[in-house]
């Protein structure tokens, strides 16, 4: 295996690393390791250049330093990538051949899964390292995340209706769930329960069919999903769901779901505000995944404590809406500013 540290200002540590045995290709980056090793999933994609993988890997560790500061979790933000195609390149040396890289580390960085990683290849990484969770134990704690995304978005939203509509009961409130897949799905069932009203959207007509039998949900198509006549817009699908064609003619009064980047444009979230729409931050909303995986790597996965955690995210929005309206600032970025607050403030010892 050979390694080679790349100079990348304002990221803590890049190493590109190469083994030819396996064919591995791929690049580890911490941005801040502050709170503690750099924490965040492994990515396996062909990309077109090196210098596509470097800016995703740059671009997506620096997004976990701030998820993870705003999570509450004593973990920095770092992510991989491997250059490869996931579904005829991956094989199971290479993953193990991720696992010696991760390792070489020695702790700054800890794997979890992303696209193109499953649980299977985090057990081939952990035949050569302990730094990559995401496994359920014989105890059935910890291992797949998003039933926990999901738990988090739901009481992330019940936050936003608190401040937006003057109550947190989501009962006969309206939400339009753009993504039913393993995190739209779990929180239609949350917010059924609850008496929401749902329309939801999907390439996918099982989890269409599922949601309607299941959750009396009414089905739209994905291009309707964000202009719906309802209270609460949730993006669970794919990034980009605000964007110039939608962000004119959005009803809703809230914007809160699991999906990253769900604006199009970083400087929405003003142009949200102007129209009087509550933006919940997806990365503070959708952190729910990386605390139950904090929380297995670090051995602590209780019940108790981890939905102490999750629903210590809506009280994390909370603060968010609140000094957003006090600063008349958007949303987005007064999470960032709180981030900031907490990793680059002296956190070693927090
Ligand atoms: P998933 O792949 O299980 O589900 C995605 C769903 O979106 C699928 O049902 C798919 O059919 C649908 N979809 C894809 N393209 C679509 C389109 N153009 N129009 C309508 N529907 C479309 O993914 P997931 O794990 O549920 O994650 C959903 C989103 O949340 C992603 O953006 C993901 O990055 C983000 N997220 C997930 C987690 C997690 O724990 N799984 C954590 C944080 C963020």
């Amino acid at each position: 295996m050979e390694s080679r540290v790349l100079d990348v200002e304002g990221w803590e540590k890049v190493v590109h690393f190469t083994d030819k045995e396996s064919q591995l290709e791929a690049i580890i980056s911490v941005h801040n390791s502050n709170l503690g090793s750099g924490l965040g999933g492994c990515r396996v994609r062909k990309y077109a250049s090196f210098e596509d993988g470097l800016n995703d890997v740059k671009r997506l560790s620096r997004g976990m330093t701030y998820k993870n500061a705003l999570g509450h979790i004593p973990f920095g933000g770092g992510k991989a990538v491997v250059f490869a195609d996931p579904y005829s390149e991956k094989t199971p040396d290479m993953m193990q051949a991720m696992g010696r890289a991760i390792e070489s580390l020695d702790g700054l960085y800890v794997s979890a899964q992303d696209s193109g990683v499953t649980t299977d290849d985090i057990r081939e990484m952990r035949k050569n390292t302990k730094n990559a969770a995401g496994v359920e134990d014989e105890q059935g704690r910890g291992g797949n995340p998003s039933p926990f995304t999901a738990y988090g978005v739901w009481k992330g939203m019940k936050a936003a209706a608190a401040h937006k509509l003057g109550t947190d009961s989501l009962d006969g409130v309206r939400v339009s769930i753009l993504g039913l897949g393993a995190v739209g799905m779990a929180l239609a069932d949350h917010l059924h329960g609850e008496g929401a009203k749902l329309v939801v959207a999907d390439i996918n007509d099982k989890a269409l069919a599922i949601a309607r039998d299941k959750y009396g949900a009414e089905i739209v198509s994905p291009d309707d999903a964000a202009v719906q006549d309802v209270e609460v817009f949730a993006p669970c699908a794919l990034g980009g769901s605000v964007n110039e064609t939608t962000i004119e003619t959005i009803q809703a009064k809230i914007i809160a779901g699991a999906a990253n980047n769900q604006l199009l444009q970083p400087g929405y979230d003003a142009v949200l505000r102007e129209k009087g729409i509550l933006y919940a931050p997806d990365y503070v909303i959708n952190a729910g995944g990386v605390i139950s995986i904090g929380h297995e790597f670090l051995g602590d996965w209780n019940k108790e404590k981890l939905f102490g955690a999750l629903d210590n995210i809506a009280d994390v929005l909370t603060q968010i809406f609140q000094r957003a309206d006090a600063e008349d600032r958007p949303t987005g970025i007064i999470a960032d500013k709180l981030a900031e607050e907490i990793f680059l403030a002296d956190s070693k010892a927090a």
